[in-house]
């Protein structure tokens, strides 16, 4: 734990520091997708900072939990689901598993734990009851609010005034006693096809109570990183902190942390603005190397562009390196070592992504140069910090690097062999490959030869 680690916290508006409840413990929490539709890039923004987040602190040496949630109990899921002829229940499991294949396709493993709203509603009912108890909630007719004048703290994460906090719900039944209260229990309604049993009534929970349970389930409360979009500060986040600390006289977390969106155009990447580009095209159009380079390109906390030309900056930069990665052997020279410390000074300042990627392409600017004058390279372990941290380490694999014409060759001929459905030759190719100490691996941009180990 050498380095001091400060984030942007949203709380206080302040730069603060990491200072684990736990120590040498870090539990991060980032509000995953609502699954009623496939993902778009916009939803994989806060997937992707918080997976490289815990990357960047395990190197500090902190053993790290990151849970993100999966809602799979929500009115969007219900009306898709309606709108689609099918169960609820089905609809919500196929986009939950359409979002774990096309999340796996970014290549930065999985999350520790990815609970389901559906599997917590024990969990959920307790803390409705909790606050029932303690006079924050009441039930009025089957459903339950949470009653935001019992609690003093209300607005302080989106710093607004109580009368310009509106829930966004419908309240046609006139059941609030105040208009910003919100729902943490709908009573079951006709059309709606989960429900469960619960002590004022058969329903379903709301999707900010769900977020509450399942964080404190699985991290307890008082936990160091809250983290998601932007977008989530008002209403989701606000009611998070106003149910967990009204029902346990803690705070929920120590640090908010929170993505900027999208910008398509002038306008904000999402499902209502008709402006969306599905994670799984991405992928297919531009990989998963030019995609996560993209994403590390902004500063988490801001807005960035998705367009062809940030993507093509991106798949740009990944070139750079392959092209870098092609030339290295043997050692790393002692005196690019102090880029990589610089590399990881900006990720504790904020994780300051953009910063930190100056530092590795001054590392490989002056690799290139010593190259060009006749000096070996090597990869060291700096560059391989760097990269695992950014996820891209497999640029390290770039093994045509050794590899020689013959295997090569062999690639091409199986490529174009499976191309014809010619399986048998294909296969042949291979086995001559894995002769040679080659393995063929297919990747987004296509196949490339990994040593065999
Ligand atoms: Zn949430």
């Amino acid at each position: 734990m050498s380095r001091a680690i400060k984030i942007q916290d949203t709380l206080t508006g302040e730069e603060r520091p990491l200072e684990p409840r736990d120590p040498g413990r870090v539990g991060i929490y980032a509000c995953g997708p609502t699954v009623y539709a496939p993902v778009h890039v916009g939803n994989a923004r806060p997937y992707v900072v918080f997976s490289l987040f815990k990357r960047f602190l395990e190197h500090e040496g902190y053993e790290v939990t990151f849970v993100a949630n999966v809602t799979d109990v929500n009115d969007k899921i219900y009306e898709a689901a309606r709108q689609a002829g099918v169960p609820s229940e089905q609809l919500a499991r196929e986009m939950a598993e359409l979002y774990r294949r096309d999340t796996d396709g970014l290549g930065l493993g999985r999350p520790d734990a990815e609970p389901l709203a559906s599997e917590t509603i024990g969990p959920i009912v307790e803390l409705i009851g909790a606050l029932i108890d303690s006079g924050h909630a009441y039930a009025a007719d089957g459903d339950v609010y949470f009653d935001v004048a019992t609690f003093p703290g209300y607005g302080k994460l989106s710093n607004r005034p109580l009368e310009e906090m509106q829930q966004g719900e419908d309240d046609a039944t006139g059941l609030k006693r105040h208009s910003q209260d919100f729902a943490l229990w709908k009573a079951h309604k006709e059309g709606e096809d989960t429900a469960w049993d619960a002590p004022w009534g058969r329903g379903r929970p709301g999707w900010h109570i769900e977020c509450s349970a399942m964080a404190e389930q699985i991290l307890g409360v008082d936990f160091d990183v809250h983290g998601g979009g932007s977008d989530l500060v008002f209403p989701h986040h606000e009611n998070e902190i106003a149910q967990t600390e009204a029902a346990r006289n803690e705070p929920l977390a120590r640090l908010w942390m929170h993505n900027g969106m999208l910008q398509f155009g002038d306008e904000k990447m999402s499902k209502s603005a008709g402006n969306i580009r599905s994670l799984a095209g991405a992928l297919e159009q531009y990989g998963r190397d030019a995609l996560v380079m993209y994403f590390v390109q902004g500063h988490y906390r801001k807005p960035i562009e998705y367009s062809e030309r940030t993507l093509a900056a991106a798949a740009r930069a990944v070139d750079r390196i392959r092209e870098l990665v092609r030339r290295l052997d043997g050692e790393e020279p002692d005196a690019i070592e102090p880029y990589a410390d610089r590399f990881f000074d900006a990720l504790a300042d904020d994780f300051n992504t953009p910063t930190a990627l100056a530092a590795l392409f001054d590392w490989i600017g002056e690799a290139n140069r010593r190259l060009d004058s006749g000096e070996q390279v090597g990869a060291g372990d700096g560059l391989r910090a760097m990269l695992r941290t950014l996820g891209l380490a497999n640029l390290l694999d770039v093994a045509e690097a050794g590899a020689d014409d013959e295997a090569r060759r062999l690639m091409d001929e199986r490529e174009a062999a499976r191309a014809a459905k010619d399986f048998a030759t294909a296969d042949a190719r291979r086995d001559q490959l894995a002769e040679l100490g080659w393995q063929v691996r297919d990747t987004p941009d296509g196949p490339t030869l990994v040593p065999l180990r």
